[in-house]
């Protein structure tokens, strides 16, 4: 990466500014730089990130990435480097403590630890700039704003501008107006070394419903395993409210023991411990802001949870950035500008409409007509394939897939959330 003592001038150009350098940003360099490096470039591309922590140094361990992702497909082979762990299967455990073993093939769960991550596309990074296919700046400040023209967008410093025809926002955003439902997912997560032999590191839980349930919303645990002695074990709530974190920290630890087969946390060496909230809403996100007078499109677009990325249903995001991030890196790459990039948008719109159903009735709750969050999504797991539960959430699947998950979702609840939204949109909601 270039230094970045010497990229603090008035006006900079670029040919893409990648403002914030998240899971979002860092995606994006990642398939750019596969790119650049399949591909002979005429000149190096010019990129320039903008973020107060250069993730590709410091290489934070600040979030474990889990998804599902395709035996041998091309992903595999992209994010395979940077993969910590593996599982075939995984279990969901119902609220009364039964677990259920859920075969994925010919998907896997795959972990990715930030730190692994960073790291690889750091390597990945160097190698393009080594081959005169990159130019990486990093400025390691807050931008002020984005300012566009008819000729460029323009990102406002503290120190200056940059000016660039790409802008890949990915800065924490609001929605573009307010949706019917929205629950605030938060996690809290330790990374646990016990003694030696302890772990079974086959034994990986994707969702413990079996944890104390909110009011409204829901909450499970998971524990995934590292290897023989390491758990990475989180408590996530999905709830309408801010959740205090020593409320959290009090569930995690009451959660702890049992999901590594002991009775007490004592012995056992907190290496690492992460933690987030990230929303869970059926409100719209903008992946364009308005155009300036006189030009089509913006060239700024939104990628990341500022995008719409965050899947509302489940709070699962990183497919999406890198669906987004692999669809942009060859149009980065052969200059097209902003305006005229194709984006894709994170879910098709009947995806977005069924998870505002689901967050419906999550929020309504069994009291008032609606869900029972476990129940409800260990019913999804055990009565489809996973695959076909997994993909829909990945907003992978067609509309015949789609019957067949609603026609295994509790239908009153599903039919009460479906007439509220339908009165709620009629009544000028959206
Ligand atoms: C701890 C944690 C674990 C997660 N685990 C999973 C998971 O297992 N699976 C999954 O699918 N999703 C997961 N997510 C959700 C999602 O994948 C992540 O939140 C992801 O990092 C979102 O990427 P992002 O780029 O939108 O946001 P971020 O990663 O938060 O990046 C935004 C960046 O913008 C920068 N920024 C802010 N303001 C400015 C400014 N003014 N100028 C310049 N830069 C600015 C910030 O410094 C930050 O680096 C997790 C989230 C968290 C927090």
């Amino acid at each position: 990466m270039g230094d970045d003592a010497g990229v603090t001038p008035t006006t900079r150009a670029a040919d893409v500014v990648l403002l914030g350098g998240g899971g979002a940003g860092t995606a994006v360099l990642h398939h750019l730089a596969l790119h650049l490096l399949r591909q002979r470039q005429r000149r190096p591309l010019r990129v320039v990130v903008v973020d107060p922590l250069d993730r590709l140094a410091a290489r934070p361990a600040d979030r474990t990435w889990c998804s599902w992702v395709p035996r041998g497909g091309r992903a595999e082979a992209e994010l395979g480097p940077a993969v910590h762990r593996w599982w075939p299967t995984v279990l969901v455990v119902a609220r009364d403590g039964s677990p259920v073993r859920l075969d994925l093939a010919p998907l896997r769960y795959a972990m990715v630890r930030g730190e692994d991550y960073y790291a690889h596309v750091a390597a990945l990074v160097a190698r393009a700039v080594d081959r005169g296919a990159l130019d990486l700046a990093h400025l390691p400040v807050a931008a002020l704003d984005v300012e566009e023209d008819a000729t460029a967008a323009r990102v406002v410093l503290p120190q200056g501008h940059l000016v660039a025809p790409v802008v890949l926002d990915s800065r924490p955003a609001p929605p573009a107006r307010p949706g019917a439902s929205s629950l605030v997912q938060h996690f809290l997560g330790q990374r646990v070394r016990g003694a030696e032999g302890s772990v079974d590191p086959d034994r990986a839980v994707l969702m413990d419903f079996s944890v104390p349930q909110p009011p409204v919303g829901l909450a499970f645990g998971y524990c995934l395993p590292s290897d023989t002695a390491t758990s990475l074990v989180e408590h996530t709530a999905f709830v309408p409210e801010p959740l205090a974190a020593q409320e959290q920290a009090a569930a995690l630890a009451a959660y702890l023991p049992g999901a590594l087969g002991t009775t007490t946390s004592a012995g056992l060496h907190v290496e690492h411990v992460e933690a987030g909230a990230i929303p869970m809403t059926d409100a719209p996100f903008t992946q364009r802001p308005a155009a300036p007078p006189g030009q089509r499109r913006s060239r700024v677009v939104r990628l990341g949870t500022a995008g719409g990325a965050v899947r509302p249903s489940t709070g699962y995001a990183f497919t999406a950035m890198h669906r987004a991030a692999r669809a942009l890196a060859g149009q980065l790459a052969a200059g097209v500008p902003g305006d005229r990039l194709d984006v894709p948008r994170p879910y098709p719109r009947r995806h977005a409409w069924m998870d505002a159903l689901v967050l419906r009735a999550l929020i309504d709750g069994p009291q008032r007509g609606g869900l029972e969050g476990p129940d409800f999504f260990v019913r999804l797991f055990t009565r489809n394939p996973p695959q076909r539960v997994l993909r829909f959430l990945d907003g992978l699947t067609g509309p015949a897939e789609e019957l067949a998950l609603m026609a295994t979702s509790p239908r009153g609840p599903m039919l009460r959330a479906a007439a509220r939204d339908a009165a709620w949109r009629l009544g000028g909601g959206r």
